[in-house]
């Protein structure tokens, strides 16, 4: 049985050091309140901005919150000007990190070559990856979705074991491009089929132990409203949230979760 893991990615929010500490310790009390991972049954992740990493990390000692870098370098070190390094990433405490998020790929023009890198330097940092894919608005009417995801999943996978897929350390995050920050959540009939595709990807290209390990979240206006019934299938393993993980109540409903 795979643990459902509730991500926030909070993106370049909130503005001071002092908001994203306080967010972070109203996260930590809800986590706590619900008894942690364990006793909830469903692990939780935050990806503050790079600069607020290490506060975050402090406030979230001593809850099961998870931390983790919304981007990082493939590269090891040197003259990277502006980038964080994976060692970076780990000496502040990130257990995961995100690659291939939409906003990367189109505003940073990060391609499938790139995101496959990241994946694998993550992995031997010893980090998880959460690896986004999915499909824009144009390509979902064009009926291409599974083309976009098998791409996008075929790019980030390449260089990943099977072995590493079925010891269950890789998240796949499906966020369709339309349902991000504009309040159109796929239906969960959409998100279910999606993921269940992508299921099936992962057992033709590495088999069924691999597929049945590995979560796969949905993002795109998940609120606490919808996340009930998102929950409710079968291939839904968790949510990747931003907006609504910038606010502590709304985001202990979400990983709090019917
Ligand atoms: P919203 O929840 O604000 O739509 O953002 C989704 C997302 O991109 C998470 O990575």
């Amino acid at each position: 049985a795979r643990t459902p893991l509730m991500a926030g990615n909070w993106k370049m929010n909130p503005k001071t050091l002092r908001e994203a500490e306080s967010l972070a310790a109203l996260v930590a009390a809800a986590d706590r309140a619900q008894g942690g991972s364990a006793t909830r049954g469903c692990d939780v992740l935050v990806c503050p901005p790079a600069p607020f990493l290490p506060a975050v990390a402090a406030v979230l000692a001593g809850s099961s919150v998870k931390l983790g870098a919304q981007n990082v370098s493939h590269e090891p070190s040197g003259a990277f000007t502006g980038e964080m390094s994976l060692a970076q990433a780990v000496s502040v405490g990130c257990d995961f990190a995100l690659v291939g998020h939409s906003e990367r790929r189109e505003l940073f023009h990060e391609t499938d070559v790139l995101v496959g890198d990241k994946t694998r330097a993550i992995l031997d940092a010893g980090l998880a990856p959460v690896i986004c894919v999915g499909e824009s608005k144009a390509q979902y009417d064009a009926g291409l979705v599974r083309d976009v995801c098998a791409t996008q999943l075929h790019g980030a996978l390449r260089d990943v074991s099977t072995e590493e897929l079925e010891r269950g350390k890789i998240v796949i995050a499906y966020e369709p491009v339309w349902a991000i920050g504009t309040g159109l959540t796929a239906t969960p009939a959409i998100a279910q089929s999606v993921h269940a595709f992508i299921r099936g990807w992962i057992e033709d290209a590495h088999g069924p132990m691999a597929a049945a390990a590995t979560r796969i979240q949905y993002g795109g206006s998940v609120k606490p409203d919808s996340v009930d019934e998102l929950m409710r299938c079968p291939d839904v393993d968790g949510c990747l949230v931003g907006g609504a993980s910038l606010n502590a109540d709304h985001f202990s409903r979400i990983f709090g979760f019917d």
